[in-house]
């Protein structure tokens, strides 16, 4: 299933898919973030299915800068190991998880 949530902030953009009975996104805090970069390790060491981006985004006073994005036009490839959310350092990927209906 394919369906789209409002996230409250920094992720416009939100698809999600249901993964063992939970509905799962994927969302990065802006503000959090350091751009240590360490998620765009595209050698499985992070995420193995290399689902983080560099791009602009938006800061909380609404200004461009530099983040982290997640493919979510990928979100199928994610496998829900969470280790985005175990391995960043600022805490800044987390899990958004609903209850599949
Ligand atoms: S690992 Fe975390 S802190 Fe480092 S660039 Fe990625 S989202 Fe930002
Ligand atoms: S849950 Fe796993 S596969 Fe999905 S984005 Fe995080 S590290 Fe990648």
């Amino acid at each position: 299933m394919n369906c789209v949530q409002v996230c409250p902030r920094n992720a416009v953009e939100v698809t999600s898919i249901e993964f063992e009975d939970q509905i799962i996104s994927i969302k990065v805090d802006h503000e959090k973030c350091s751009m240590c970069e360490e998620c765009l390790d595209d050698k499985g060491n992070f995420c193995p299915k290399n689902l983080f981006y560099k791009d602009k985004v938006k800061s909380k006073e609404n200004e461009d800068i530099e983040g982290i994005r997640f493919k979510f036009k990928e979100i199928a490839k994610c496998q829900g190991c969470l280790r985005c959310e175990a391995l960043c350092p600022e805490k800044a990927i987390k899990p958004v998880i609903f209850d599949a209906m």
